[in-house]
């Protein structure tokens, strides 16, 4: 599932490969897949004749903006969306004798270059636009979860987890009472934390997922800030948020101190710790 660090890949993906290519048709079959009512003349309205001009990433929700400064596109990758780019560009940039010139190039979030046709229709493609180059953009995703929508409220959104800063983990914090996990998933006041990361980041940060953050200090609030920070780092490094070091297995002991691990449910979400050293 895509979390910060993929959605991240993917926005690159698009910044690289998207950006300046007149936008010749829009590609939105799946009147389900358009959020917010948006709708496939809206887009077409919008986005047609126009282009992309930088690719934009406030938490897990991506951010397009065009040449015309009152056009943005807003997309959600969801559990399973991918964003594949076909570049005409990046083949000619292919070396000699590589053998892949006269086809496009699929540029794929998590794997840089992957030899195949956005062309060819796929029952997965839920959204995209064809450039005027004959390139694409393409939005596919098996379990039809993510979104696409002109002008997204992004005002609704708290700040970038990778971005983020001390003061303003301590403000989305607060006072507040409801358990830790849920506070810290909560998209309006840390924008991009899911499941998987924050249950990583509580075992690092050695802090019960069901803890109220009333109860933390302004030493162990410092501490939570960094290991936001160093976790979202390592985990890119390593490939992505299903790197960590926290099992998910009850079977397996915790990797820090030997203790069996605890599955329960926090803020509604299934939730992997280790009562020994995370309090
Ligand atoms: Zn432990």
């Amino acid at each position: 599932m895509p979390e910060i660090i993929e959605v991240e890949a993917a926005r690159h993906v698009l910044a690289e490969h998207a950006l300046e290519r007149e936008i010749a048709k829009v590609y939105a079959p799946d009147t389900w897949f358009l959020k917010r009512g948006t709708t496939a003349a809206a887009l077409r309205h919008a986005l047609v004749g126009n282009a992309f001009v930088a690719a934009r990433r406030l938490g897990k929700q991506i951010v397009l903006d065009t040449r015309d400064p009152g056009v943005r596109l807003g997309v959600h990758l969801g559990m399973s969306g991918r964003v594949l780019v076909d570049d005409p560009k990046a083949t000619a940039r292919r070396p000699e004798g590589s053998g892949a010139r006269s086809r496009p190039v699929l540029i794929e979030a998590g794997d840089p270059l992957v030899y195949a046709s956005n062309r060819r229709v796929s029952q997965w493609h839920r959204f995209g636009v064809h450039f005027a180059d004959g390139g694409s953009f393409m939005l596919r995703d098996p379990r039809r979860l993510g979104a696409a929508e002109l002008d997204p409220d992004e005002d609704r959104l708290g700040p970038d987890a990778m971005t983020i800063t001390a003061a303003q983990v301590d403000a989305a914090l607060g006072q507040r009472t409801a358990p830790i996990k849920a506070v810290l998933m909560d998209q309006h006041r840390i924008a991009g934390l899911g499941n998987l990361l924050v249950d990583e980041i509580l075992w690092r940060a050695g802090i019960d997922p069901n803890r109220p953050p009333a109860t933390l200090g302004a030493h162990e609030r410092k501490a939570l800030h960094r290991t936001i920070r160093t976790t979202l780092r390592a985990l890119d490094r390593r490939g992505g948020s299903h790197t960590g070091d926290l099992p998910r297995d009850l079977d397996r002991p915790c990797p820090r101190d030997g203790a069996p691990l605890a599955r329960t449910r926090v803020g509604g979400r299934t939730t992997f710790w280790c009562p020994a050293h995370q309090r």
